[in-house]
């Protein structure tokens, strides 16, 4: 029996640097499944579930600024994704929005490799909040240094080390993390060259989320020698967890991720 086609996107804003289609229309061609993945630039996240709704779609991902937009705009929610207050997987099912968060599961795999115990994330937004969660349930000590102070008080609540520039003195951690959207678009490190230095210097390994070019925190990295990644092992684990919601399961998720490696020629 031939069956519907179905359509997924990502939404954000902006979306046209985002690799998730060819990852995800990789992984449909190569499983025969019969889907389509696009990309939808969404400006305003307060239209984020009538825009899901009105094109029809499936599921979607959904990259900054919008992941707490998603949070409101589901109808239930996986158990992680309500503790976070983030999601950045909405699948349809029976005419409910059902959202997950699938981006700090798929950090904590793409980390694994570096044998780290304690970790500095740069940066204090969306990702930060629900890596940081996701770290500490699997036995890391996770700190957090931003560039202001508004958006630490959250991870003051919930027991996490925190400072802002000016609080922090640099100290030893394993890993050093950009959690910043700095180097996406322009050439900015996410924190001054006098905090990064010396932490660079103690550290085993550097991180960032940002993918598909080196930003300048990486290139520091790799001037001090440091073993470093970008944000390409992430995007590929969130993807393979995210396909399994979208597709209920049904395909092997090593086979997922073969084909979606393929597709990022990873
Ligand atoms: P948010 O907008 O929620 O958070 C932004 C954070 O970055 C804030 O802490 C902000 O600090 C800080 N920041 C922004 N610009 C600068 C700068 N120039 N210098 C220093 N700090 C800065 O973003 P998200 O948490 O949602 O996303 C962060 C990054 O993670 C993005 O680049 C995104 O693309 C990437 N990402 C990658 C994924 C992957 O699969 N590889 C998955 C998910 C996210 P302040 O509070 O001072 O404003």
């Amino acid at each position: 029996m031939k069956r519907n086609k179905e359509f997924f996107s990502i939404f954000g804003d902006p979306v046209a640097h985002s690799k998730s289609p060819i990852m995800h229309n990789s992984a449909f061609a190569g499983l025969g499944h019969p889907g389509c993945y696009g990309r939808y630039r969404l400006v305003e996240g307060e239209r984020l579930r009538q825009a899901f709704l009105n094109l029809g779609l499936k599921g979607v991902n959904v990259t900054v600024p919008h992941k707490e937009h998603a949070y409101r705009a589901c109808d239930e929610l996986d158990p992680f994704a309500r503790k976070v207050g983030a999601v950045n997987t909405i699948v349809l099912r029976e005419g409910k929005l059902h959202g997950y968060n699938t981006d700090a599961p798929g950090f904590l795999e793409a980390i694994e490799p570096f044998g780290a115990r304690s970790v500095l994330f740069l940066g204090a937004g969306g990702t930060a909040q629900a890596t940081a969660e996701i770290l500490r349930e699997a036995g890391y000590e996770v700190t957090i240094l931003n560039r202001s102070p508004g958006r630490l008080e959250r991870f003051r609540e919930r027991g996490f080390a925190s400072y802002s520039w000016k609080e922090f003195s640099p100290g030893s951690y394993d890993l050093i993390v950009n959690m910043t959207s700095a180097g996406l678009k322009e050439e900015s490190l996410p924190a001054p060259r006098e905090l990064l230095d010396p932490l660079l210097e103690k550290a085993k390994g550097a991180v960032d989320v940002v993918y598909g070019r080196e930003t300048p925190f990486l290139r520091l990295a790799g001037e001090k020698g440091l073993p470093r990644r970008d944000g390409s092992e992430m995007l590929l684990r969130q993807g393979v967890i995210a396909f399994g919601h979208f597709t209920d399961g049904r395909y092997d998720s090593r086979e997922v991720e073969r084909w979606m490696r393929r597709g990022l020629e990873l």
